[in-house]
């Protein structure tokens, strides 16, 4: 792990936390994107967020300062600055800045680029973001280790050619993004109910079952829930990072 390339650090971007309604009461919900630096300097972002001009009435809303762009900006980085960005799919908050990123190779599930581009009705209100004629990408088909310590973990239950992602860092050890897979973290068993859009209720416990044996088996030491505002308020988020 000393020689060979491996993720160095890991910043969780927290774009926004806020309360939102749900038939169960008011739940904490997060947006978040993610960005790796690799030990030979490459930066690898991990979605985009949702974008600030976004009309979210009731929902999450960004300001500029809150988006994924101003994030980096505080962290000295510009959209050219990323090598890589890892596109966990193409819902509305996860694709807000996609074009933005047109020198990086966008890597994505076939399964996820195709069902989209074949006009799934559920990517139409991204596309502009996600299919941007700028964008190159690069399409993955299930798990795959796409740089050393830093894998793709297909979990398609939440939509097709969804992705979760591994990261091996140095220090703390493995840790998962679990992104949509498992939003929150009261989802994260085998008996989890479907939650809403997830497409394919039916491959839910595969997907679950997936994720905890992975993470036993990697004895992970961190899962970060991809919406969970509660959990994500208890983490280390940038400026600070994980390493
Ligand atoms: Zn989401």
């Amino acid at each position: 792990m000393t020689t060979e390339i491996h993720p160095r650090r890991l910043y969780l971007l927290q774009l926004k936390i806020a309360s939102v309604p749900t038939p169960a009461g008011p739940l904490e919900m997060a947006l978040g994107c993610y960005l790796i630096r690799m030990s030979d300097g490459r930066h690898v972002l991990i979605d985009s967020g949702l974008s600030a001009d976004y009309p979210t009435p009731g929902l999450i809303p960004l300001t500029e300062e809150s988006t994924v762009i101003a994030h980096l900006d505080r962290l000295g980085l510009r959209p050219e600055d990323i090598d890589l960005l890892i596109c966990s799919h193409f819902d509305i908050d996860h694709v807000g800045y996609h074009g933005a990123f047109s020198g990086a190779a966008c890597i994505v599930q076939r399964a996820q680029y195709e069902a989209a581009k074949g006009g799934h009705p559920r990517f139409a209100e991204g596309r502009a973001h996600w299919d941007h004629p700028a964008l190159r990408y690069r399409l993955v088909d299930g798990d795959t280790e796409l740089l050393p310590g830093l894998s793709l973990i297909e979990t398609g239950a939440h939509v097709p050619g969804h992705q979760s992602i591994l990261v091996r860092l140095p220090q703390t050890g493995p840790v998962l993004l679990a992104i949509d897979a498992v939003p929150m973290q009261s989802m994260f068993s085998l008996e989890r109910a479907p939650w809403p859009g997830d497409e394919a209720p039916d491959r839910l416990r595969a997907d679950m079952q997936k994720l905890l044996d992975l993470v036993a088996r990697e004895g992970a030491a961190l899962v970060v829930f991809g919406h969970d505002g509660a959990q994500w308020r208890t983490l280390k988020t940038a400026p600070d990072w994980y390493e």
